[in-house]
């Protein structure tokens, strides 16, 4: 059946609940319906392209329908579409594990699922088992996890848990376990008014104090890699996360890293825990896995962890955890053909001048009174808007909401952007030409200029 836009547009507000979206506002809306993916492009039906500037929801690499990777899909699709891992293996699967083991460094194993808080999930869960399974009695008292503020790791029960974003997960209290809390360090919002530098101690003395007086009961301290994306886009001070690694060590406790949103490039480099000089013994990646074309998510966890696992079967140390999905064959094979272009590309390396091309075009949007701090790192930006001070710009003279805002002045100039609340976050196809990318600057600085001329 043939179905103009306006028929995909109606049939869309008669059937689909859209994610994290109050659906009466939908209504009023006209968002695109989009098609077609064009390199660095999405395309709606009539033929209208966006730039896609939150990389399909932080996840995209090269644009979208590129050849190599279209080709390893079809390739694995007529091959093997899927085949369980309850019980049996498959040659994507192995691949793609021993190519990530090379890279993540002091990793052993790799666990499969099939988004990323299905990976925080089951990274939580080998925590809690791995003290379980090395019964004695000061090991069983080993249950309670250290969280940051700010983060966010998924919208499962247990990710939802952990995660700390108070108004999305405020319905839903009944169901989250408890979780011991530290700052974060977020120096434009700080606790207390003090320097950068005692700040960043604050954070770290604060975490120091919950271990210690949790007297050998924290059985791990969860946190995202690098930086936290959603909770604002907070990049972590140099030495903090290094320092966090150090803590964690001198306790004893397990250290869960979160670089779903952030391994893989999106900060500049391939794993972002390495670049970070810290050691995890559990760690989640997902999104750019799989270039963002398939869902893919892994859990990689230390030969410590794995070894705590192992045992008689009738001991029941075995990871209780598996989706039917597990280890599906053509995202893995997905996965591995996007790795290969990593590598063949040279892509790392060659971020490093994209990233530039962005913190120089970020200091043009200083320049407005109601941008309050610009927060940049690799292919991620966040700019925090605000007014009188710094209070969170909220709504414009014209009583649109600003994320509303800057979402519709995006997409009237050709641009995708999906702000959290007052902070427009920029996150561009890891691989963007500069061209593109400058052109995507322009585009930002546009919408920027709108919301800011009605900032009063
Ligand atoms: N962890 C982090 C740091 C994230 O940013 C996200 C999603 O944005 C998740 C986990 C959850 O991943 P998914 O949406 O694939 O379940």
């Amino acid at each position: 059946m043939h179905m103009d836009e306006r028929d995909l547009k109606t049939l869309d507000k008669m059937y689909v609940w859209h994610p994290y979206t109050q659906m009466s506002d939908w209504l009023g809306m006209d968002a695109p319906v989009i098609v077609r993916g064009d390199g660095f492009y999405l395309v709606d039906e009539q033929g209208n392209r966006y730039l896609d500037g939150i990389a399909s929801m932080w996840c995209n690499v090269w644009g979208h329908s590129r050849r190599e990777i279209v080709d390893a899909i079809v390739e694995q699709v007529r091959m093997l579409q899927h085949s369980t891992l309850f019980g049996l293996s498959n040659k994507p699967s192995i691949v793609l594990a021993e190519m990530l083991i090379r890279l993540a460094r002091g990793m052993g194993k790799v666990f499969y699922s099939d988004d990323g808080s299905t990976a925080m999930e089951v990274a939580v869960k080998m925590a809690m088992q791995y003290w379980h399974n090395r019964l004695s009695s000061s090991n069983e008292r080993r249950r309670e996890i250290i969280a940051l503020e700010n983060g966010y790791h998924g919208d499962t029960v247990g990710a939802m848990s952990i995660g700390y974003i108070e108004h999305f997960f405020k319905p839903y209290e009944p169901l989250l376990f408890k979780v011991r809390r530290v700052p974060s360090p977020y120096l434009y919002r700080k606790r207390v008014e003090m320097s950068d530098a005692d700040y960043v101690q604050y954070c770290l003395d604060a975490l120091e104090h919950e271990l210690k007086s949790s007297e050998g009961r924290v059985a791990a301290v969860v946190m995202e890699s690098g930086a936290q994306i959603a909770g604002g886009a907070i990049v972590y001070p140099d030495g903090y996360q290094r320092e966090v690694s150090r803590i964690c060590r001198r306790y004893g406790t397990l250290f869960i890293l979160d670089e779903v949103a952030t391994g893989f490039g999106r900060l500049g480099s391939m794993v972002e825990y390495i670049a970070q000089d810290s050691m995890p013994d559990i760690v989640a990646f997902g999104k750019m896995l799989t270039a963002g074309y398939l869902p893919l998510a892994v859990t990689l966890a230390t030969d410590d962890v794995f070894n705590a696992f192992l045992g008689r079967y009738e001991e029941r140390r075995h990871l209780f955890h598996g989706h039917t999905f597990t280890g599906n064959p053509i995202a893995c094979a997905c996965a591995v053909a996007n790795l290969r272009l990593y590598e063949s590309e040279g892509l790392i390396p060659r971020l490093r001048d994209n990233a530039m091309l962005m913190a120089r075009r970020l200091e043009e949007f200083k320049r407005y009174d109601t941008v309050g701090d610009v927060r940049h790192k690799g292919m991620l930006a966040g700019i925090e808007l605000v007014k009188d001070g710094k209070q969170a710009l909220e709504r414009l003279v014209d009583g649109r909401r600003i994320n509303y805002a800057i979402a519709e002045e995006a997409i009237r100039r050709g641009l995708i952007l999906r702000p959290l609340g007052h902070i427009m976050l920029l996150v561009p196809p890891l691989a963007i030409g500069r061209e593109e990318l400058d052109m995507l600057m322009d585009k930002a600085m546009d919408v920027l200029d709108a919301v800011s001329r009605l900032a009063r």
